[in-house]
């Protein structure tokens, strides 16, 4: 048998006040659902699971091209990804090269209209 198993305290958002705790069932308790009945206690508890479950399944996991087209602003579409993997949110299909790809690919999907050397200056 294993000694050192540490006990399933997964952390979950009071759906009420949006604190973090380990503990929800006593946070509801004694916090946040203190005049309300067990049973009413349970229903939060069990709403705060399948919310987290299905932040986990769902929304933790982006797609770079969606957000390619959501945030056409290659700057604000930057630091919007470096935010979401600051706060460890997994991003599919993110560029390789993403810090200076972010700015080169909305001139690929528009079929390179400039950056050839037609666009430089025409003087007539
Ligand atoms: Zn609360």
């Amino acid at each position: 048998m294993s000694a050192n198993k540490k006990p399933d305290r997964r952390i979950l958002h009071c759906p009420l006040c949006v604190k973090a705790t380990e503990t929800l069932a006593r946070h509801l308790a004694r916090v946040c659902m203190k005049d309300k009945s067990p049973e009413e206690r349970q229903a939060e508890l069990q709403r705060a699971k399948d919310s987290t479950e299905l932040w986990t399944r769902q929304g933790r996991v982006w797609d770079y091209r969606e957000l390619f087209r959501w945030c056409p602003h290659a700057p604000t579409r930057r630091t919007l990804v470096q935010q979401l993997l600051k706060k460890e949110f997994l991003i599919q299909n993110l560029p390789p090269d993403f810090d200076d790809a972010s700015l080169k690919w909305p001139l690929a999907e528009r079929g390179a209209q400039s950056g050839d050397a037609q666009d430089s200056d025409t003087d007539d």
